[in-house]
């Protein structure tokens, strides 16, 4: 039953992550997420059935569009796979529990907050206010620990100080940043926001100092931390507990 529930989910991600990333390029700029249908941006060639399996399409066309043969971004293909393993690796580690719904709701904003944060350096406010409500009322009812208090300090705590950073160092961060977080710290609560913070800065100065290494990116051209964010909130999710565990181990 695991199994089956395991590629379920698998192929759900790989489905939805498709239209995730439809979302997280489209509303953005405004338009509507239905209305037209995908097209390739060259040559105005509408994507057919066969063309619409995630994934699949993509290596079967190798990456490219039937009518003109332009090239499609391969950030397609790989949000729809992330998603894909992100769902699966969710109900691996939560099982049948409200953590698991809670977990795939998280992957779910984070794939679209990530497309959006790539391509415009935006993360919009109308999908953290599609998905807020609905954290609010999950975590209200099943909290960490039954304490929903541990759920208000860590909004207050992720708010606060990244408020604080943007007022300082006056823009070094955006305001998207300190919803984000804000919200991440509502989701994760306290103690775990703080890993997840930890890593966000970890993961974002290392991919940073790879691109600036590399030359990919200019020194002092900003790179967007939602990503980095999402990423560590994603993994203090699921082993928070465990990595405050070891620290305090490691401190005793
Ligand atoms: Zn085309």
């Amino acid at each position: 039953m695991t199994l089956f529930l395991t590629i379920y989910l698998f192929i759900l991600g790989l489905i939805v992550g498709s239209f995730f990333n439809v979302v997280g390029l489209r509303v953005p700029i405004k338009l509507s997420v239905v209305s037209p249908p995908s097209q390739c941006p060259k040559c105005g060639n509408r994507l057919r059935p066969r063309d619409l399996m995630p994934v699949v399409s993509y290596m079967l066309s190798r990456g490219q569009c039937r009518q003109c043969g332009k090239r499609i971004s391969p950030l397609y293909p790989m949000g729809e796979l992330a998603t894909g393993l992100l769902f699966a690796w969710i109900y691996l580690t939560f099982g049948n529990s409200w953590d698991t719904v809670i977990g795939l709701l998280l992957v779910s904003m984070s794939v679209i907050l990530t497309v959006s944060d790539l391509k415009y350096m935006l993360l919009p406010n109308r999908i953290l206010l599609a998905f807020a409500p609905v954290f609010l009322v999950l975590r209200c009812l099943f909290p960490d620990d039954s304490s929903v208090w541990l759920h208000v300090w860590g909004a207050i705590a992720g708010g606060g100080v990244l408020l604080a950073v943007v007022i300082l160092t006056r823009g070094g961060m955006g305001l998207g940043d300190v919803k984000l977080i804000f919200l991440l710290g509502w989701i994760l609560g306290l103690p775990n926001l703080i890993p997840a913070f930890i890593l966000a800065c970890f993961f974002g100065s290392l991919v940073g100092g790879l691109l600036i290494l590399f030359k990919i990116v200019k020194r002092k051209q900003p790179i967007p931390f939602g990503p980095f964010l999402l990423l560590g909130a994603l993994l203090s999710f699921a082993y928070g507990d465990t990595i405050i565990d070891c620290y305090h181990s490691i401190l005793m």
